[in-house]
């Protein structure tokens, strides 16, 4: 691995295609014999630094389509949250059933579960049909793997039913030294940004791209109010971005006064900080608040001078959604991706049907969106959110930063890079977008 750590260093990627791809290497995983080990456990008291490892594992075989790609740097997504806590279910039951897809997708069927849904990197090998990408390319991986073998997946990958969230849903994830991705999941790195910035951005950034923008989710348009709930988060930081791109006026919903002054220095001037509000949406375990929601929807009304919201940006769930839905406006979309705070939700259909509103589904996002969400990074419209960055080794106290919400943006994680701050290619293009990288990393 040393030699294919120096090559890539020394700038020689030409290289990679002479060295010989290493048997095994070190990744972060979970153990299938350890799924129960929080079995009892409320949520809050489920440490990824118990369950999440760093351990040797053996490279998989490359298959057709497939792509080895040497990663220098990753991310943690709530994803890996998920599966170090083994909720709402354990990831092994995703890999025993992508196991018995074909010949080929049983590799991913193992007692461990290599984890991560982001990378950048130097692709090391391709199997036989790549022709797009050749070893010494560098690269990022978006997460989506779909096998279309089906005609539904052809006007929108996302619709394929052989959908997987890659190193989710599959094995051999971007935590690693090593990662196995279908070549479609490639994309060229940003040469103005380092590993771990260019690493940052993937999962999250496609997601609220698709949320967001995409004809998709919720088509935004310019003059639209949208509440953005956790804007400063991962996924919120990147929707904050694409809203004041796109001439929309986000409203950001934050929880501390730092939080505020984040979304602040992205140029959001309508910051709401919840805490300091103090929302109960919820007098107990069963029963909502409207008059909580209607002072939400007051608030709103008074930053933006009496405009209601066209879109919320939902992802919180259970806490949230019945604000949501009501503080919408006439005729406005409501677009959920996530149910952090719970899966079950309530909210008053009353003002859903008699206005018109639409509740829109959306999950990760095509080829295409996740192409346009990185162009919009190359071009340095958008630049990646990182508010911490880790070794390998610590990437279970990473986890707990995210579970914890003790982070802002994204936290990222070196794999083979020694050091931040490298895999700059472009000197001139990162001087021009400078100021705003480290404004956004400063996050
Ligand atoms: P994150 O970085 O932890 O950000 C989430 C933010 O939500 C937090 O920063 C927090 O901000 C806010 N929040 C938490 N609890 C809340 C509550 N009770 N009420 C209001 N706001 C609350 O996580 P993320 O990466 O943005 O992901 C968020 C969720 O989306 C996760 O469940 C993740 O699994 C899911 N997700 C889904 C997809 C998909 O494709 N379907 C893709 C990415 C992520 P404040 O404390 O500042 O308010």
């Amino acid at each position: 691995m040393n030699d294919i750590r120096d090559a890539i260093l020394a700038d020689q990627t030409d290289a990679l295609a002479g060295l010989p791809v290493p048997e095994s290497y070190r990744a972060v995983l979970v153990r299938k014999d350890e799924q129960d080990m929080f079995e009892g456990l409320p949520t809050k008291d489920k440490d990824p630094r118990k369950s999440l490892h760093v351990e040797e594992v053996a490279t998989p075989e490359l298959g057709p389509g497939e792509a080895i790609v040497a990663v220098m740097a990753s991310s943690v997504n709530y994803n890996t949250v998920w599966t170090s806590i083994f909720e709402p279910v354990s990831t092994f039951g995703f890999l025993e059933r992508y196991g018995r897809v074909s010949e080929l997708t049983r590799r991913h069927d193992l007692p461990y579960h290599v984890v991560g849904s982001d990378l950048a990197g130097v692709v090391l090998r391709v199997g036989p049909g790549v022709n797009k990408w050749k070893p010494g390319d560098e690269v990022v991986a978006h997460c989506l793997s779909v096998e279309l073998e089906d005609p539904a997946g052809h006007d929108d990958t996302m619709m394929d039913p052989q959908q997987r969230i890659w190193g989710f849903e599959t094995n051999f994830g971007g935590l690693a030294e090593l990662a196995l991705v279908k070549s479609n999941q490639l994309m060229p790195k940003p040469a103005h940004l380092t590993w771990e910035e260019a690493a940052a951005p993937g999962l999250v950034n496609s997601t609220a791209y698709r949320q967001l923008v995409s004809k998709n989710g919720a088509a935004m348009k310019q003059g639209d109010v949208v509440l953005i709930w956790g804007a400063s988060g991962g996924l919120g930081s990147y929707a904050t971005q694409m809203a004041l791109n796109g001439g929309a006026i986000p409203v950001c919903v934050v929880s501390s006064p730092e939080k505020a002054d984040i979304v602040r220095s992205m140029g959001a001037d309508l910051v709401i900080d919840r805490s300091a509000e103090k929302y109960q949406f919820w007098k107990d375990e069963d029963t909502q608040d409207p008059k909580e929601w209607q002072r939400l929807g007051k608030k709103i009304r008074e930053l933006t001078g009496g405009d209601d919201v066209d879109i919320v940006f939902e992802h919180p769930g259970r806490d949230t959604f019945g604000a949501s839905v009501y503080v919408t406006k006439k005729g406005g979309t409501i677009v959920t991706c996530a149910s952090t705070t719970g899966y079950m939700h309530q909210y008053d259909n009353r003002y859903l049907w008699m206005n018109l509103k639409r509740i829109v589904g959306s999950h990760f996002a095509n080829y295409k969106e996740a192409w346009e969400a990185n162009r919009l990074i190359d071009k340095g419209l958008i630049h990646p959110t990182l508010s911490k960055v880790y070794p390998m080794d610590e990437v279970g106290q990473a986890a707990c930063d995210v579970k914890g919400n003790l982070h802002q943006g994204k936290v990222g994680v070196l794999t083979l890079a020694p050091e931040e701050g490298l895999g700059v290619k472009d000197a001139e293009k990162r001087k021009k977008h400078l100021a705003a990288i480290n404004r956004f990393r400063g996050v």
